[in-house]
């Protein structure tokens, strides 16, 4: 859809469905063909589209109205949607939901057609869909690249069209990192403020949904929606910004150029700079994956007999159960994890005592190829900006900012305080 001047292309479907301009019907079957048509295999399954959109036709002539009137939103394929089947993306889960989870209730009640589901790395674990038992997701960018994961349908959906916003998981950067691949904004909410009931879990304790939507606008919206809450305007100009110091040893010419753009913006509002330090910053991947995996070995035990997971669980899959029994095994490092997560969480704390946001690059490189080499340090360590934030329960925003030498994009990644996401969106607006 052609979105003339207005950035928001939910509001402006609104308007059209509400005037009878165009119909909800006719709006999700134009999706719908583009879906069929397009060969990057973003959706794992395609939903009764055209049904909900009739259905909505007929309330909105009876005068019913949300804020996402006929707005054709994806859903990731673990969050639940009745009488389909959730897949995680893996072969393991065949059985069709009997509920909608919390989120989709909530769309269905503003009014959006949910016209399918996205693929995504198996049970969320990976950085770049690769790890689906559904097949890869091509790059809309550059097909010859990953789109990122573990929520890369739902991004390469929003980045090709193929939805006005989608929503994803992020529990350690799966939102935030496809956004930063595919050219989209992705926002990870503060820990809890989007109810994830009848999602699966990877790990509990740091899962949360979010939207990927092309826009900074229709972010906030989506994000109005899922959380309940009104977003109250912000004044940004002249906050002070925080860098981390201990992000720098990461940085390469490509997210260098973040840096210095955000120091453009942001100067140009009146910002000051100032550095923070996040000391145990480079603990986080091995922190995160020694609470994460427990938790993920721990849910997987309630999926399938073990013959199945021995069967049709992926190898990635089966490393993180792997790790996750290694830990269970040794107390004492999931003890030790807790206090550097309670470190991370007091050093983001000290951090916040000299800053209003704290800025770095979302992700350390462009998406990378199919073919890259799969134990180079920027892949494996492709979370090292996202998972910190994660781990301290923040908000972030990732925001298209600069273009790396390849020609496809890198993403800004604003953290705020808890509850700041009105902050977040913003400062984010003056990236676009
Ligand atoms: N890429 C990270 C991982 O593989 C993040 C996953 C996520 O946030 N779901 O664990």
């Amino acid at each position: 859809m052609n979105n003339g001047d207005n950035n928001n292309s939910l509001e402006l479907t609104r308007e059209l469905v509400k005037s009878g301009a165009r119909s909800a019907e006719q709006i999700a079957s134009e999706y719908l063909g583009r879906i069929n048509a397009s060969g990057d295999n973003c959706f794992i399954s395609v939903l009764d589209a055209m049904a909900q959109a009739r259905d909505i036709d007929d309330k909105a002539r009876s005068g019913f109205d949300g804020k996402l009137l006929g707005a054709v939103v994806a859903i990731k394929d673990n969050m639940r949607y009745i009488g389909s089947v959730t897949t995680c993306g893996s072969a393991i889960l065949t059985d069709k939901d009997t509920e909608d989870c919390e989120v989709v209730k909530r769309l269905k009640a503003a009014g959006a057609v949910i016209v399918g589901k996205t693929n995504m790395d198996e049970f969320a674990m990976g950085s770049s869909n690769a790890t689906s038992a559904y097949g890869n997701v091509l790059n809309p960018l550059d097909r010859t690249r990953v789109p990122g994961g573990s929520s890369g349908g739902s991004a390469a959906a929003v980045a090709s069209g193929l939805c006005m916003a989608a929503l994803g998981s992020d529990t350690g950067g799966s939102i935030r990192q496809p956004a930063s691949y595919c050219g989209v904004v992705g926002l990870k909410p503060t820990l809890g403020s989007i109810d994830g009931s009848g999602m699966y879990a990877l790990s509990q304790d740091m899962d949360q949904i979010g939207p990927i939507t092309k826009t900074v606008d229709e972010n906030r919206l989506m994000f109005e929606v899922l959380s309940g809450k009104a977003m109250e305007k912000a004044e940004v100009k002249g906050l002070t910004v925080g860098l981390v110091r201990e992000f720098e040893h990461w940085y390469t010419e490509d997210t260098k150029r973040v840096i210095q753009r955000a120091k453009e913006v942001l100067s140009s509002i009146g910002c000051r700079f100032v550095e923070v330090s996040l000391p145990s910053a480079d603990a986080a991947f091995a922190t995160y994956r020694a609470l994460g995996n427990t938790q993920s070995a721990n849910n997987l035990r309630n999926i399938g007999t073990a013959q199945e997971r021995t069967d049709k669980l992926g190898i990635e899959v089966k490393k993180r159960i792997l790790i996750g029994e290694y830990v269970l095994a040794h107390p004492e490092i999931a003890e030790r994890a807790k206090r550097v997560k309670n470190k991370i969480i007091s050093e983001f704390a000290k951090a916040f005592n000299l800053c209003d946001i704290i800025v770095s690059p979302s992700a350390p490189s462009v998406a990378f190829k199919f073919t890259d080499d799969r134990n180079n340090k920027e892949i494996v360590y492709s979370d090292i900006f996202t998972q910190p934030p994660s781990i301290a329960g923040l908000p972030a925003l990732s925001v298209p900012c600069v273009k790396g030498e390849s020609g496809l994009p890198i993403g800004v990644q604003l953290v705020g305080k808890k509850n700041a996401e009105n902050v977040l969106f913003e400062i984010g607006k003056l990236f676009e």
